[in-house]
């Protein structure tokens, strides 16, 4: 039997006036969003790299680079989609997530369930599995200063078999 895997990420976007903002899968209204050349999904791409990372599978830059036209303004779910098709197809199943974001505005707690749902139903598996907090860093530092968005992701994972 294959034992379990635990990967972590870690994502950073900065943040303009006049973006849609796009975290955890879900559009929060707002004034501002990330730049990036994807749709800047900073909690996704965080999550990307934790579930990549437990399996030694390198990194979102490597499977999805920015340099390549095709992920230009792409929905960061579509990418999520990917990795847990790498994912399944190496054996594995998510057995829970937590995620971190810290963001200084606007309060996302209102759209934390919605985020939960949208990630469990990409992963595969219950919300109860996906956990995501968010916290402010009381206007210290960049997230402080509202000039961007850290967001941390843990992974475990379980062996397929155990589960059927
Ligand atoms: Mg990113």
């Amino acid at each position: 039997m294959k034992d379990l895997r635990i990967g972590n990420g870690y994502d950073v976007h900065a943040l303009a006036d006049g973006l849609p903002m796009f975290l955890g899968g879900v559009q929060i209204p707002s004034g501002r969003g990330f730049v990036a050349h994807s749709d800047g999904d900073v909690a996704i791409h965080a999550l990307c790299d934790g579930l990549l990372g437990a399996l030694a599978l390198g990194d979102i830059g490597k499977h999805f680079p920015d340099s390549d036209p095709r992920y230009k303004g792409i929905d960061s779910k579509r990418l999520l989609e990917q990795v847990m098709n790498l994912v399944r197809a190496e054996g594995w199943t998510v057995g829970n997530v937590d995620i971190t974001i810290a963001l200084q505005a606007p309060k996302l707690a209102p759209h934390i369930p919605a985020m939960r749902q949208t990630l469990a139903a990409i992963l595969g598996v219950e919300p109860a599995q996906v956990s995501v907090k968010a916290t402010t860093t009381e206007r210290l530092g960049f997230v402080g200063r509202e000039e961007g968005c850290e967001v941390w992701a843990t992974v475990l994972y379980r062996p397929f078999e155990e589960i059927i």
